[in-house]
């Protein structure tokens, strides 16, 4: 690891003021500082936003939750308001990493950590998104993690956070402050970036500028939620392909669908035009495969994730077909109650 200076930033006055153009900040530090050993990130100063107050709260916001920056996943996940109305996002933070690893991981730092593409973490390997125009290792070698939907020429790598995948079906909200004090909230597509020519851009933040909180909307009462993942090994692995829904039915019709898909995109994955087909029909595996047509029209594959079109097909199907009543629900589906 290079040598680097680290700060503690006493509030968010002072988190932007010591930000500079090149900092970053550190939260539960389990992407940051495997980055920073590896010399694929090598930031040369670091500032500690833990010892900020009031970020670590999660709080009634418009009839939803706000969900502070600084809140572990494992207390998310154990929330007794996140399970009750929000078990999506509960199941896929569960799903994600280990018990150790999702005490110290926050709600930022879990939406901002970098992707897992193998070649990325190699320094001695071209890559694009660490080292802008050297080129892709990842072309013709091991794809079996990487994305099949919003990729390009410069770089396929999907994104790897399972809770950002719930956030985007629920259509969650990201709170951002400025490096002025100013606060904007963005949709999750805003925050995360397509690669195109420029894999290094991730996200809309520009440099200094921190998340806050996640805004969850009121919660469909009566909805059903359900998260899959699957994965190489039961725990502590990634998403080969994880599919949220979140499914509000009124008598044998589909009166809302909200998807959101990991594991493909490199960004938690939604189609606008699936959820509005899904919307006012009945049920059927012939409507559910028609859906996954169009999720997967434009897929881009090679030899090593081609696997992943079929399996997007059926894990999008099984779900489906739980979400709306067709088959008995699993253990990852989850009628919502009302918030408190
Ligand atoms: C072995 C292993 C297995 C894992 N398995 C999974 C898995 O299956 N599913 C999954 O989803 N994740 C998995 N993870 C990833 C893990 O969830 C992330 O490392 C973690 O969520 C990152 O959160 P953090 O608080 O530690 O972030 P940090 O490492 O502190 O930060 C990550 C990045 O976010 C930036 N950042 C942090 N907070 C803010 C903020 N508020 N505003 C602006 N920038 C910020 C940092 O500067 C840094 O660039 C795994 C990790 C490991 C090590
Ligand atoms: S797919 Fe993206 S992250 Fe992976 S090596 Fe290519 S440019 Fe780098």
């Amino acid at each position: 690891m290079r040598p680097f200076d680290y700060l503690r930033a006493s509030g968010l006055d002072d988190a932007a003021s010591k930000a500079g153009e090149t900092a970053q900040f550190i939260a539960g530090g389990t992407n940051l500082l495997d980055l920073m050993k590896l010399q694929v990130m090598t930031p040369e100063t670091v500032i500690d936003i833990n010892t900020i107050d009031g970020l670590d709260r999660i709080e009634a916001h418009e009839g939803g939750l706000k969900i502070g920056t600084l809140v572990r996943n494992a207390d998310l996940a154990a929330d007794p308001q996140v399970r009750r109305a929000y078990p999506v996002l509960s199941r896929a933070l569960l799903a994600g990493a280990s018990g150790q690893i999702r005490n110290k991981a926050t709600t930022g730092g879990n939406l901002l950590q970098r992707t897992r593409c193998p070649y990325f973490y190699d320094p001695a390997m071209a890559c694009n998104k660490r080292d802008p125009g050297a080129g892709c290792a990842a072309k013709g070698g091991i794809s079996r993690m990487l994305a099949i939907l919003g990729t390009s020429a410069a770089c396929s790598a999907a994104h790897p956070s399972d809770m950002a995948v719930a956030m985007r079906a629920l259509d969650a909200q990201v709170e951002i402050r400025g490096t002025d004090g100013a606060t904007r909230t963005v949709a999750m597509d805003e925050l995360y970036q397509l690669p195109g020519e420029t894999p290094e851009i991730e996200t809309c933040l520009k440099p200094g500028e921190i998340i806050t909180a996640v805004i969850l909307p009121a919660p469909q009462a009566n909805a059903t939620q359900s998260y899959r993942k699957i994965r190489d090994r039961a725990s502590y692995a990634f998403a080969l392909v994880s599919v949220a829904a979140v499914v509000e039915m009124e008598g044998d019709t589909i009166k809302q669908a909200s998807l959101a898909f990991g594991g493909i995109g490199p960004r938690p994955w939604a189609d606008a035009q699936v959820n509005a087909m899904l919307k006012g029909e009945t049920p059927s595996e012939a409507l559910f495969g028609k859906a996954a047509d169009t999720l997967l029209a434009e897929a881009v594959t090679d030899q090593g994730n081609d696997f992943k079109r079929e399996m997007t097909r059926r894990a999008l199907i099984a779900v489906m077909r739980e979400a709306t009543g067709m088959a008995p629900a699993s253990t990852g589906t989850d009628k919502v109650e009302a918030l408190a």
